[in-house]
């Protein structure tokens, strides 16, 4: 059994060939498999973590690609369910002029929230030293309510679980709800992540302060926030600090923060005690997720990006 879980949404990504336009004006797109917590889970296979992925995609082609995808990148992929009652979800992605990204969804339904709670393999789950997940597959029953079980299952099996929001808000029907959900699985994380992008909607204030004592006050063992090209903030309650970004020459930004998770989170796991971290420890493992991070944009395509743990640290010896 997979040591590392990650839940949620595996999809292709059409992303525009052209640089600077929008949805309208792109004239082709490549095919890039998606889908954060996939991300996280190919990441840490990368980073020599046995990894396994809980998701659904659809009986067809591109369901088959994602799954040779995660295959190929050593995923474990026995519970990723292959549904005959919906397509693989599809996204098109432009990165406008101005550098914010064009998406639309074709989710309307796809596989990703057509998991159910009888498809979680429950003894799977309970054995996972590490659970991750996000809010993507929070949005739409009956993904909502799998992957509720999942995460109250990962909780009594004893895993430490990691979350990281990944807002997007375009998949809601509504932002309160957006929110209400974002709020209802924090209580149950030992680590968040939250882009400092996010940072304002999730919480309700531009300053870290207010809502860090929030976050904080839950139980939470680890919050990190990242602030792109300038690193990230993180606190364990005890310790803080911020730690700077690496200066490089990007091609490619899509990815960056899944690369930054799974290479903290494959640190992470060599302590079992993250209370009693202490600043240089922190310092040194949110240095290494820097580095990952800023790796992840040196190439096109995520999950080309993610780097192995001897790019890491050859990256890490140049600095
Ligand atoms: P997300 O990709 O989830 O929106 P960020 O943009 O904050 O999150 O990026 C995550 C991490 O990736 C950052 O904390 C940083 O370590 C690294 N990173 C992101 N963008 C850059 C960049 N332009 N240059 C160097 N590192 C970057």
């Amino acid at each position: 059994m997979p040591k590392a879980l990650c839940i949620g949404e595996l999809l292709i990504d059409f992303v525009s060939t052209t640089p600077d336009v929008t949805l309208a004006e792109a004239p082709g797109f490549v095919k890039a498999p998606g889908g954060a917590p996939a991300n996280v889970a190919v990441g840490l296979a990368k980073l020599g973590i046995d990894a396994g992925f809980i998701g659904k995609v659809g009986a067809d082609a591109f369901g088959d690609f994602l799954r040779e995808t995660l295959q190929e990148n050593s995923v474990d992929t026995t519970y990723l369910i292959a549904g005959e009652m919906s397509r693989t979800t599809l996204a098109f992605v432009a990165t406008r002029s101005d550098g914010m990204k064009d998406i639309t969804f074709y989710r309307h339904p796809g596989a990703d929230i057509q998991l159910t709670t009888d498809e979680i393999g429950i003894g799977y789950v309970q054995s996972a030293e590490l659970f991750h997940y996000g809010s993507v597959s929070l949005s739409h029953s009956p993904s909502r309510e799998a992957t509720l079980h999942a995460i109250r299952s990962a909780k009594g099996g004893g895993a430490r679980l990691s979350y990281d929001p990944n807002l997007r808000l375009m998949l809601w029907d509504d932002a309160g709800n957006a929110k209400r959900w974002i709020w209802e699985v924090m209580p149950y994380a030992d680590i968040v992540k939250i882009s400092e992008e996010e940072w304002e909607f999730v919480t309700g204030d531009v300053d870290l302060e207010p809502g860090i004592e929030r976050i904080l006050g839950l139980g939470m063992q680890l919050l990190v926030v990242t602030l792109g090209e300038r690193g990230c903030y993180y606190t364990n309650g005890h310790e803080a600090g911020f730690v700077d970004g690496f200066i490089v020459n990007v091609v490619d930004t899509l990815g960056a923060g899944d690369a930054f998770v799974a290479a903290m989170l494959s640190q992470l796991m060599q302590h079992s005690d993250l209370t009693s971290l202490e600043k240089v420890q922190l310092d040194a493992i949110m240095r290494y997720a820097n580095a990952a991070g800023a790796l992840a944009t040196q190439k096109v395509g995520v999950i080309p990006s993610l780097p192995t743990p001897s790019e890491i640290e050859s990256f890490l010896q140049r600095r």
